[in-house]
């Protein structure tokens, strides 16, 4: 039986990927500190289903706890380690910059130190598709420019691309780093846009559009994520010898985009949640806001390449199953999410 390491395991994504590598017949280790940067009852009822899962294994910490990662990966001999486990959101790292700097550079660093002492198969990392911040090339491809001034939250994620790429080759680490888009599904964040709009047309409370909807992005519905993340796995990088893989020019490391490939303008979004839920949406149109941008999309082409990758689900069905679970969880009333990082940031995920 494999065992994987999975950081961030009571998150969103975290929860999705342990619990499809369990029923995969994994062992799965989760690591998570359920810090409640967004309502950490959701953290819990997702572990709690986990925890019903044989093979479950829960660890709560800080991944910047020193020596904490390297002692686990002591005991446990994860051959997988998928690290998740960071502080998101654009926004929120204007005014808090230090949980980033705690949580993504040295819980990154930290977890560097226990690959390299306990050398899995396999590191893979979550990046974004925030690095590619003020780029206006469309669609984003991994061989692009990436330029992170506009976000400390995409600087952080960068600095975790620099930090791996260096490990990887120095201490020969095979490493992948994901590049996602903005994720969506059954157990999503309360911080983000999709939460935002359906617990606001559920309850039928305005919902602002900025840009006046013309903005579009790259949702990807969690499942052909967790797919993607999946794939991944498999096919660890052993050098440069990827066709096309130029950002790999030393060390096995590359850095992959997951995303569905094909952006959504927000108004068919925002239609999507309204036929999913029988509402009509109040939309109050602004304009664009700074530091906002104006469309994601994600180049799939080197995961297409290097898995034979492709999203399965339309947005018309990923949204119907985030509304449906939306209903069936929050029953009559939703949380309101925490207003410092609601905004059109939201909008950039990650
Ligand atoms: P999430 O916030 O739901 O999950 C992250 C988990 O990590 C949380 O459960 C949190 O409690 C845990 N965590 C945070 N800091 C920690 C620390 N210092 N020690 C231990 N645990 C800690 O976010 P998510 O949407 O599941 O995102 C997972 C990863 O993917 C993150 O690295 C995020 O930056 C990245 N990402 C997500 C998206 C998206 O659209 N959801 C897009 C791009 C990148």
């Amino acid at each position: 039986m494999k065992t994987a390491l999975v950081t961030g395991a009571a998150g969103f994504i975290g929860f999705h990927l342990s619990r499809s590598l369990l029923a995969e017949g994994f062992r799965v280790i989760g690591f998570d500190n359920h810090n409640d940067y967004y309502d950490p009852r959701l953290k819990a009822d997702r572990e709690d289903r986990l925890k019903d899962i044989p093979n479950y294994l829960s660890v709560r910490g800080d991944v910047e706890t020193r020596g904490l990662l390297s002692e686990i990966m002591s005991r446990e001999k994860p051959q997988v380690v998928v690290h998740l486990a960071a502080q998101a959101g654009v926004r929120y790292s204007i005014d808090n910059p230090r949980a980033y700097v705690e949580s993504n550079l040295i819980g990154t660093f930290e977890l560097l130190e226990a690959a390299r002492a306990h050398k899995p198969d396999h590191l893979l990392l979550a990046s974004t598709s925030s690095v590619y911040g003020a780029n206006t090339k469309m669609p984003y491809c991994e061989t692009d420019k990436v330029d992170t001034q506009v976000s400390f939250y995409a600087a952080t994620k960068k600095s975790n691309e620099a930090m791996a790429h260096a490990y990887a080759h120095l201490f020969d680490i095979p490493t992948t780093m994901f590049r996602f888009f903005t994720v969506y599904g059954p157990w999503g964040r309360p911080d983000m846009a999709p939460y935002l709009f359906t617990s606001a047309i559920l309850e039928e409370r305005p919902i602002k559009v900025f840009n006046h909807g013309n903005m579009q992005r790259d949702f990807t519905y969690v499942e052909d994520l967790v797919h993607g993340i999946r794939l991944l796995m498999d096919a660890p990088p052993t050098g440069p010898a990827v066709e096309g893989d130029s950002l790999s020019p030393v060390g096995p490391w590359r850095a992959v985009n997951i995303g569905n490939g094909q952006p959504v303008p927000l108004l068919d979004f925002i239609a999507a949640i309204e036929e999913a839920s029988g509402r009509e949406a109040q939309k109050v149109m602004l304009p664009m806001q700074p530091g906002d941008v104006v469309a994601t999309w994600a180049d799939n082409g080197l995961l297409r390449r290097l898995t034979g990758y492709a999203p399965r689900t339309s947005v018309r069905e990923g949204v119907r199953a985030y509304v449906e679970w939306f209903r069936d969880y929050y029953g009559a009333g939703a949380p309101a999410a925490r207003s410092s990082v609601q905004g059109p940031a939201m909008l950039r995920g990650k």
